[in-house]
């Protein structure tokens, strides 16, 4: 049985990035190393040793851009996390879990009423669990929703970090769009870190075509390998070129190009946002995953002509990690070329590189310090 130390050793956000409205001087953010009392466990709790943490586009929101955290620094970031139970609750200590990204109080309203991925009370990692956060070498956590993972084969623990946000987050957004067999989708931000998964699944659960949208070339012909049928490469082109070459892409393969198409917005970039409005036409579907502080502008009685929807998408129920995890291990989802193992300790240049857009793979980090 694994010996439980006396501190956690951490890679704690001491201060995000700070801009002077003012001068718009900018201060620098600071993450530091650091180690932390090992707390008393409460009654439900469980300690997870850490087997790897994805570096998400939150957590880079956090740091660069003002994102403010519930829980305020100092605290350790990082929500996407795999690793093995070593203390607390007897049943599960050996287990090897996936931490959901965000756990509901499954106590309240929203929560009884099936929605507690968005349960105003939900804990998440790096975030509102304290100071606690998955650049770290434990965290303890509530038991109830983990998702144990069983015959995982040779597929490393670590690499499953990935299940709990980059996996799930597009799990649940396809389950919002309850896609059927045969469905139309288009994928914008097909290439990213999270719409990679969008488009796998979507093809994996029957979608009968689905339209990849990214401004990446390189990434795009990794898509067209996993899942996407066609692509459009939409760096240089404003909304109209990308609209124009969609409708000759369905007009070439003989696809109505007007009706019944399942967007999914996954750029959380106001370029990637408007191509995804301007794609929503008749009984469509808009699936807002991305996030941006941007406001857009939409003639909303364009949702009334089209009798279409737009529906916002935060996280993944607990209950839906198993499905979602087993795609995964039965190769439907396949996330190895898509995740590149780092020690911990290159967290700092990990973040520099992942927010300066210089990554072509999720990094998942695994604790070395
Ligand atoms: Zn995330
Ligand atoms: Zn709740």
């Amino acid at each position: 049985m694994t010996s439980v130390p006396d501190v956690i050793q951490t890679w704690q956000m001491v201060q995000p990035w700070t801009r002077d409205k003012e001068t718009g001087t900018q201060t620098p953010g600071r993450l530091e190393r650091t180690s932390i009392r090992m707390p008393e466990l409460h009654p439900g709790e469980v300690l997870v040793e850490i087997a790897g943490c994805g570096v998400c586009h939150t957590d880079l929101g956090y740091f660069y851009d003002a994102v403010p955290t519930v829980s305020t620094p100092p605290l350790t970031l990082g929500h996407e996390i795999s690793g093995r139970v070593v203390a607390g609750e007897k049943s599960w200590i050996g287990k090897e879990v996936i931490i959901p990204a965000v756990m509901p109080c499954n106590d309240c309203a929203i929560c009884a009423a099936g929605r507690g991925n968005r349960c105003l009370n939900q804990k998440m990692p790096g975030n509102s669990l304290g100071i606690y956060g998955g650049f770290s070498s434990h965290i303890p956590v509530p038991a109830t929703d983990l998702c144990v993972v069983k015959d995982r084969g040779d597929m490393p623990l670590e690499q499953l970090a990935v299940v709990a946000d980059a996996v799930t987050t597009p799990y649940q957004a396809v389950t919002r769009a309850d896609l059927q067999a045969g469905d139309r989708v288009v994928v914008v931000g097909a290439a990213g870190g999270v719409g990679t998964y969008v488009v796998q699944i979507a093809k994996a659960l029957g979608a009968g075509t689905v339209i990849g949208i990214d401004l990446k070339q390189e990434k795009l012909e990794r898509a067209l390998q996993y899942g996407a049928d066609f692509v459009i490469h939409s760096a240089n082109k404003d909304v109209k070129e990308v609209r124009n070459e969609f409708r000759a892409l369905c007009k070439e393969h003989g696809l109505p190009s007007n009706f019944g198409w399942k967007i999914f917005e996954v750029t959380g970039a106001k370029a990637g946002q408007e191509i995804s409005l301007a794609l929503l036409s008749f009984v469509g579907k808009l699936i807002w995953i991305g996030f941006s502080a941007d406001v857009n502008e939409y003639s909303l009685s364009r949702l009334m002509a089209f009798d279409a929807e737009i529906i916002g998408t935060w996280g993944c129920l607990p209950k839906h990690y198993p499905a979602a995890l087993q795609m995964v291990l039965d190769g439907r989802i396949q996330i190895e070329p898509f995740v590149e193992i780092r020690p911990m300790s290159t967290i700092r240049e990990t973040f520099e590189e992942a927010h300066t857009g210089k990554l072509t793979k999720r990094i998942v980090l695994t604790p070395d310090f």
